[in-house]
């Protein structure tokens, strides 16, 4: 059986159901890199040049540890899946920098997926990544519909059950049974809500981040994140800060942020890749609109040089004034 590998990085947690069932269903074995580690980000940043963003240096770890395990590794060129709303440039040279940077890697299975050209040639790229595996085009239509079907319910369960990305993947069959569990959403003891925002490949690196949620967790923190948010919801909220979207993580960056602003919760955590030219734009949009409600707000950069020690007295010190604020509250009210 032909084997395809799938970086456990960048684009991974928003669509590794869909891609999952399509090579699934054209027969091929779908092979995921483990979760990131040390080793694997050192790899990864000697590759690139060093003001690289950091998930790139990830995404680049994830597809070293890959060579030797798959026949195909699959990198997609995703321009844009909303009219005029576009991606970040990292993802459209992807595929390319990959091939440049990590020239033993295995044969590269790109597809340029840009709506903006119309869904006809938006199919005609997907039955040339098909043909890989058949020459059947009803076979590969179908595999193709049945992808997007898994991508529908994948997002719709996130939303409607109020899972992170890790949690949703694991769900969906044929999910990577070593993601790891969040579960304070459940806990009887909530001190306080905090909306953490940032893009997933930031929320749910659990290297990078230095389990940041589950610390949240532990602290009997109830954590909202971007995925629990409906696409209406994100849009209507980003269409009061900001009227039209153009970048397509102002979906989960601003239109969450803004809608979990307007719900009234005790805090937001933006978390920011060093280096990152979109977010630097887009958290400072959230900041100043948590200002205006006077909820706290704050932002983490993480690059590789981020220090667990400096992470965990932030979060105390964040949750420490969100307590004092609630006490107040508590007071005044009393
Ligand atoms: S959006 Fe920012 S963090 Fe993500 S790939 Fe682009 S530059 Fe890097």
């Amino acid at each position: 059986m032909v084997s395809v590998g799938i970086p456990r990085a960048l684009l991974y947690y928003q669509y590794y159901p869909m891609w999952y069932t399509f090579f699934h269903e054209l027969r091929a074995e779908v092979i995921v890199s483990p979760p990131t580690t040390q080793v694997m980000l050192t790899a990864g940043s000697y590759r690139v040049v060093d003001d690289t963003c950091l998930p790139v240096k990830v995404f680049v770890g994830h597809v070293l540890s890959l060579i030797g395990e798959c026949d195909y590794l699959f990198i997609p060129s995703v321009r844009s899946v909303k009219s005029k709303v576009y991606n970040c440039p990292k993802f459209l040279g992807l595929p390319d920098v990959t091939r440049a940077v990590v020239p033993e890697s295995p044969f590269i299975l790109d597809i340029d997926v840009d709506i903006n050209k119309g869904k006809r040639e938006l199919f005609k790229s997907i039955n040339k990544l098909g043909r890989h595996f058949t020459r059947n085009q009803s076979k590969i239509r179908q595999a193709a519909m049945l992808a997007w079907q898994a991508n529908l319910d994948y997002q719709q369960q996130m939303y409607r059950q109020g899972l992170t990305s890790p949690q949703g993947i694991e769900r969906m069959s044929g999910g990577p049974a070593t993601e790891p569990k969040t579960g304070a959403s459940q806990s009887p003891s909530i001190l306080g809500t905090i909306a953490v925002i940032g893009h997933p490949y930031l929320l749910y690196d659990e290297l990078i981040n230095h389990r940041f949620i589950q610390r949240l967790e532990q602290a009997h923190v109830r954590v909202l994140t971007p995925e629990m948010v409906s696409a209406e919801d994100r849009e209507s909220a980003i269409s009061k800060v900001v009227g039209e979207a153009h970048w397509t993580y102002e979906d989960e960056v601003v239109g969450a942020g803004e809608h979990y602003l307007s719900r009234g919760i005790d805090g937001v955590i933006g978390i920011v890749a060093f280096g990152c030219g979109p977010d630097s734009l887009m958290m400072d949009l959230v900041r100043r609109q948590a200002r205006l409600g006077s909820t706290p707000f704050m932002s983490l950069n993480l690059d590789e040089h981020t220090a667990e020690g400096g992470m965990a007295t932030r979060l105390e010190a964040f949750l420490d004034m969100i307590y004092r604020k609630r006490r107040q509250r508590a007071c005044a009210s009393a």
